[in-house]
């Protein structure tokens, strides 16, 4: 049985059919790098209609849902996982990225995830929730999409799920984006592949793609350089690049 666990708290187990049967966490389930199980929330609602949600106290629109049937259902996992981590998806959480998937992926994985739905779930959940986590500055309608987001990328992180190589080039990976990818044909509407990537050479293409990677992350996200140790040389290509700038703005001009 695989050790790396996903657990999922959801109003909707019928959302992450897809998921489950695509592409690289497809691979990892049925190579069984990872499990994912799904857990329904209303199986734990009091009552004969499966009510789990009701409205706020102090008014205000929407309905929120209720901690008890959340609790139970994040107790009943505990019992079959009673070091499982619980994971809290929510807009107010610590944003997700990179370097937080790292280390997700690094530790134990053996996570429950919890999916509010409607204005979100009842404060009294927090007690039994060890970390709150956010993909992004806006709201979504439920934690589903956040929770595949999770998943996704830390499965992809798993040693032996990807190959290695391809995942260590990835953008976010040493604070550099991913160097620009070309596939056949060599020309498309008059585009070539760059010239040194047909060549054969090793070393030289090695050279162009990390020149490539540091280009793009100056262009488009100068803040990841910050974190990044540039070499004489790299410090070398961004100048460059920026004198070939004014240059080409002054010929405009
Ligand atoms: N009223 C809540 C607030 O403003 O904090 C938002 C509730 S939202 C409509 C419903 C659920 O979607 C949340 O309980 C959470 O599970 C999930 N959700 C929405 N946006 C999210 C985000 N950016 N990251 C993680 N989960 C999110």
């Amino acid at each position: 049985m695989t050790k790396n666990q996903f657990t999922i708290v959801t109003l909707f187990p019928n959302a992450f059919n897809d998921f489950m049967q695509t592409s690289i966490v497809k691979r990892a389930i049925s190579k069984k790098q990872i499990n994912i199980d799904i857990v329904d929330i209303r199986t734990f609602a009091d009552n004969n209609h499966q009510q789990i949600d009701d409205a706020p106290y102090g008014g205000g629109s929407g309905m929120v849902l209720q901690a008890l049937p959340v609790i139970k259902t994040i107790n009943s996992i505990k019992t079959a996982h009673p070091t499982a981590q619980v994971i809290l998806l929510s807009p107010q959480g610590q944003q997700w990225n990179h370097q937080l998937a790292y280390s997700y992926s690094q530790k134990d994985i053996n996570y429950i995830l919890v999916c509010g739905h409607y204005e979100g779930i009842d404060e009294r959940i927090m007690p039994y929730i060890d970390a709150e986590v956010s993909i992004g500055d806006y709201v979504l309608t439920g934690g589903e999409l956040p929770a595949m987001v999770i998943i996704d990328s830390i499965t992809r992180l798993i040693p032996g799920v990807i190959v290695t190589d391809s995942h260590l080039n990835d953008s976010f990976n040493n604070s550099l984006l991913d160097y620009p990818t070309y596939t056949r044909p060599e020309v498309v509407l008059g585009m070539k592949v760059p010239a040194i990537l047909t060549s054969g050479h090793h070393e030289k293409i090695a050279q162009y793609r990390h020149q490539q990677a540091l280009l793009n992350t100056y262009k488009k996200r100068k803040d990841l350089l910050k974190k990044y140790p540039l070499s004489v040389k790299d410090k070398q290509i961004i100048e460059e690049y920026k004198l070939s700038i004014k240059k080409s703005r002054r010929k405009e001009q």
